[in-house]
Order: C-alpha cells, then structure tokens, then sequence
C-alpha cells in the first residue's frame, strides 16, 4: 500500500478536507498514475452532499482524471510510464457479462455491477474506491484512456471523462448528425459538451437554457439557436420538431415542456439525475407522437476511446476554470448556481 494525498468528504453535511488514503501496489495488469488535473462534475457535488444516499463515507470524488503514467504492471501492452492518460468514471466490471463483451461495460449484468472510480463496490463486496480528489490512482489498463491532444490542452481535456463521454454515447446512439434537428437542455459542464458534439457531428443544434447570460455564448459553443425555456413563447416556437432532445438538467423539472417539442417518434435522453423525481411526464403527450423518454448512463470504454479522439482530431477541449483542490465547496456553491463556465478542473499540483 502507498500513502497517498487526498481530498474527502466524511459526510454528507461536512466540507471536503485533505486525508491520506491507502493506494494498493501495481499488479501485472495495473497502471499507476500521477494525477495532474481532475474535472469537477456535478455527480461529484450529489455524492460528497449525500444527496443520493446509501453513500461510502469517506468519499474522495473526482472521475475526469487526465495524469501521467509513472509505473506500468508487467503484463500491460496498452500504455508506458511518461504516457499522458484519462481516468473516467469505471475502474472495474465483470469483463464476462454480455455488456462487458459488448463494450458496454457501465451496463455490466456482472453480481456486482460496473465498479465506480469513487464509491465503487457499493454492495460491499469489495472496498470502498476512492477518485481523482487525490494526487496518485492505480487502474487496471482496460479502464485507461489513451490521450492524444497536446501537453497544453490537458487541463481542458479532463472534462471529457465524464460529461463528455456521457453526452456522445446518446447522440451516437441515436444516430445524431447532418439533417438532425437537435436540442441540448441545460448549458451546465454536460450541456457545454453536448452543444460542441453535436454542432461536431453535422447536427442543427437548439440549446435551452434557464440563463439569460449563456444565450450568447451557447451559440458561440456551436449552436445554431439559444433558447430560454422559461420564455414560453420562445419555447411554443419549436414545438414538434426535433428529432432527439439531450436533457442533461440536474434538478428536477416539468418535462413535459420537452416532449411536446419532440416530432413523432423523437426521444428525448434524460442523463441529469436530480436529488429529487421529476413530476411524472404526461402519458397523452408521448402516445400522440410515439415519442420516447429514455435515459443513458456514461459510456464504455471502448466508445470513450472513440470520443476522445475524435475531440483530439477536431480541437475539442472543455471550456474550464481552473481551481485549487482547497476551494472545491466554493467550487461546488457555484455549481448549484448554475454559475461555471463550464466546467471547473482543480489543478492537482495544489495538492502536493
Ligand atoms: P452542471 O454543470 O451543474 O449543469 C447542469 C445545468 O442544468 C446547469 O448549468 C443549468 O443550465 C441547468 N439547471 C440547473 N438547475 C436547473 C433547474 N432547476 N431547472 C432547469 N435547469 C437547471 O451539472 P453537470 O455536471 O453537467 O451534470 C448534470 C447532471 O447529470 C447531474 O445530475 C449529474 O449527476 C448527471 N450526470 C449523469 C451522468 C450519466 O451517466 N447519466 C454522468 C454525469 C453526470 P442553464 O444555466 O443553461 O439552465
Ligand atoms: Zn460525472
Ligand atoms: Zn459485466
């Protein structure tokens, strides 16, 4: 075991404050990293606030890790010590299951589930996991990443673990590109990376935002349209015709609002996982239409590899702020705020 710097909340009411956590020795297949930047998602805020409960305290947060490897196990193929490398919210799954072989591994029908980078082994079958809040990780190599942009990117490119990888795994699911008419909800550390990706992929992009200041600068992100969704009229105007609409909003609200602007047989993906339920959706207003309301949940690695380099190919980063690991609950107060563009990344060198 190595001694390792960390950030941890005790509980759900407390703030975040520096721990040492134990890191196990590299096995054969392992990859030991030095972590230089870790995004800062809004699960991270659920889970160090206790807000989705059955929570592993302490609970060192933090699944958009991009790090340099220091020691590889002698069976790694994959990556060398000096590699530039990405984190994202998976250490471990079954590997056996029909989801794993389909490299759908955060599906993984495994009796324990996918294996969470932070508060992993949920079921307590195994020890607790702790995140990207700290200075050092061990990962088996199939959960690393290959990162490909420049050295002068990293900091941008950590986002991409998480709310990037979480809002390209529905739009290529549903099939997102030209002659797709596309709503983005919520301009938030998600929302941001959905504009982008789908602007990327040859989409019309519509994104519906709560915040009168983000208008401009959601076109600016790449969309085609800004619309204020507490504007009914600017909301009336689009009724009935997108085919697939990206709700990433992480608080509950009327969806409703949203399906009645689905075409027939349009989806609208929910990813957002409010503290408290959404008011049940109106059953007429999905029948008349066929529409659906479907959820989605990250991405598997294989498919996070994909995204990854499709964002190095076409110099797509986040848009970041970047913070000190001692500034997270200010970072967090933030969040709730919706006040971050677009994404905070703590600088792990405050760590060490
Ligand atoms: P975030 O940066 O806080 O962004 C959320 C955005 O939602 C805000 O910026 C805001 O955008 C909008 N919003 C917030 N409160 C709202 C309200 N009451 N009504 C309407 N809109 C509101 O959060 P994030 O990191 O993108 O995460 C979003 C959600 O996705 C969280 O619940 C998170 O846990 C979840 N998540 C899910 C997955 C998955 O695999 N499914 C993966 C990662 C995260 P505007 O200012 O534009 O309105
Ligand atoms: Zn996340
Ligand atoms: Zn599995």
């Amino acid at each position: 075991m190595t001694a390792t710097r960390a950030f941890a909340a005790q509980s759900g009411t407390t703030p975040l404050a520096e721990i040492s956590i134990d890191r196990r020795e590299p096995g054969p297949k392992d990859v030991a990293i030095d972590i230089l930047y870790c995004g800062v998602c809004h699960s991270d805020l659920h889970t160090a606030r206790g807000e989705w409960g059955g929570v592993r305290f302490p609970s060192v947060p933090g699944h958009e890790i991009v790090g340099r490897v220091t020691a590889v196990g002698g069976e790694v193929s994959k990556v060398a010590a000096g590699d530039l490398v990405g984190v994202g919210c998976l250490v471990d799954s079954c590997r056996t299951c029909a989801s794993c072989q389909e490299d759908l591994e955060q599906y993984c029908e495994g009796p324990h589930g996918f294996q969470g980078t932070y508060g992993g082994w949920a079921d307590g079958s195994g020890e607790n996991t702790y995140g990207g809040y700290s200075a050092a990780i061990i990962v088996d190599e199939h959960f690393v990443l290959k990162v490909n942009h420049g050295e002068a990117d990293l900091a941008a490119v950590a986002p991409l673990l998480c709310a990037g990888i979480t809002t390209w795994s529905p739009l290529r699911h549903w099939n997102v590109g030209p002659g797709k008419k596309v709503g983005v909800v919520g301009i938030g550390g998600l929302g941001h990376m959905g504009v982008k990706l789908a602007h990327a992929l040859g989409a019309h992009v519509v994104a519906f935002t709560t915040s009168e200041a983000k208008k401009q600068e959601a076109l600016d992100l790449g969309a085609d349209e800004v619309v204020l969704s507490k504007d009914r009229g600017e909301m009336k105007a689009h009724t009935g015709s997108f085919d697939f609409i990206l709700n990433t909003v992480a608080a509950s609200h009327n969806l409703d609002a949203f399906t009645m602007l689905l075409k027939r047989d349009g989806t609208m993906v929910l990813v957002g996982v409010p503290e408290q339920p959404h008011p049940s959706p109106s059953v007429g207003a999905l029948i008349f239409g066929r529409k659906a309301i479907a959820g989605s949940l990250i991405g598997g690695i294989a498919e996070t590899q994909e995204m990854l380099d499709f964002c190095a190919e076409h110099g797509i980063v986040s848009d970041i702020e970047m913070i000190r690991m001692q500034e997270i609950d200010a970072a967090y107060d933030r969040m709730l705020k919706s006040d971050v563009k677009y994404r905070f990344v703590i600088d792990m060198a405050s760590l060490k």
